[in-house]
């Protein structure tokens, strides 16, 4: 039986080729097996499409070794850095949207940067990629928001106004188990101008990450359904990165989305990085997330290339068997379509218009 297409709501592909360009024609079109994703894999496995970040990442990062290695050791309060401004973001992410689109250019028609509504619907029926340009962590566009429509010109689409660290729009949730997502203020003045400005351009406004808070301000500003591109239930793992039953409610009244972590982290109730886990941590957050949003508003979002993932999963090609596991657990296959793919097309064409 064929593989059953599938859209993503997160991945950090871009980041592994702004770490190696020199191999970026091998990383994105070879089959090294190298991290979670690159074009074969992708076409095996049945990804039909999914949200590319563009992160910055912070000049002493390195690869997130340390932090990770503190989370495999629950309870953890890991200090964020600091606040970065569009000087210091503004070329790194430029570069990352010119990966994306170098993709789409040396792809064939493979993979298709995707615009509208109706470029999203031609990618599915003809089996090109469909990719959407994402910005997480809004550090690139300055306060006045200029850097916002040329980014719009260069293709973007999704935006999330902070990833884990400050920016001069609002505040990202810390990486705390166990904690509660309210962990300080709301969104900056310059942060509800970001909301109008993407509600004005019909970029998608992206929740994971943001605080309660800066959550609540987006909810009661935003005339777009609310969307949290990869995050989990709160209520199975009480991570800060994870949406309370509060924040799912107002979700699915908006109509909006959440997208299933593959993180580990987010998954595991003990709230530990370690793979060996099965798939028990992931059927229990997609029943919790389909029993509190209801079947139209649960998707994907993978974290591909940005976390670490139950051995099950392992990398792209794991998906199919994360579908068998999602029928074999009860569900049927409209839900499994919807869940799959049906609920992200549907909940963009709503956001961008068709
Ligand atoms: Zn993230």
């Amino acid at each position: 039986m064929a593989n059953v297409p599938f859209f993503d709501g997160h991945n950090d592909f871009l980041l592994r080729l702004l770490h190696a360009p020199e191999r970026r024609e091998l990383l994105w079109l070879g089959e090294t097996r190298e991290g979670h994703l690159d074009l074969p894999r992708m076409k095996k496995a049945g990804f039909a499409g999914g949200l590319f970040a563009i992160y910055v990442p912070s000049p002493h990062e390195g690869d997130m070794g340390d932090i990770q290695a503190m989370m495999d050791n629950p309870p953890y309060d890991l200090p964020l850095p600091s606040l970065m401004d569009a000087g210091q973001t503004q070329a790194i992410a430029v570069t990352m949207a010119g990966h994306l689109l170098w993709m789409e250019r040396v792809s064939n028609g493979a993979m298709k940067i995707c615009r509208t509504g109706a470029d999203l619907r031609h990618c599915i029926e003809t089996g090109s990629v469909a990719a959407v340009m994402h910005m997480e962590g809004a550090e690139a566009i300055g306060p006045d928001l200029d850097a916002l429509y040329v980014f719009h010109d260069m293709g973007l689409r999704s935006l999330g106004p902070v990833w884990s660290r400050p920016t001069v729009f609002g505040h990202g949730v810390p990486f705390r188990f166990p904690s509660s997502p309210d962990t300080g203020p709301g969104l900056t003045e310059a942060g509800k101008d970001l909301v109008r400005a993407c509600n004005e351009l019909k970029i998608m406004f992206d929740l994971s990450h943001l605080n309660e808070k800066g959550f609540d301000d987006v909810a009661r500003l935003s005339d777009a359904p609310l969307v949290a591109t990869h995050s989990n239930a709160h209520a199975v793992t009480s991570s800060s990165r994870n949406l309370t039953d509060r924040q799912l409610a107002v979700i699915r009244e908006s109509r909006g989305m959440v997208g299933l972590n593959f993180a580990t982290v987010f998954l595991r109730e003990d709230g530990r990085k370690a793979t060996d886990c099965g798939w028990d941590p992931v059927l229990r957050h997609l029943d919790h997330l389909v029993e509190t949003l209801g079947e139209d508003h649960v998707g994907f979002g993978s974290d591909f290339d940005g976390a670490e993932l139950p051995d099950v999963i392992g990398d792209v090609t794991g998906v199919p068997s994360l579908i068998d596991e999602m029928r074999n657990h009860g569900f049927g296959a409209a839900l499994v379509e919807k869940i799959a793919r049906k609920n992200w097309i549907s909940l963009l064409e709503r956001t961008w218009g068709t």
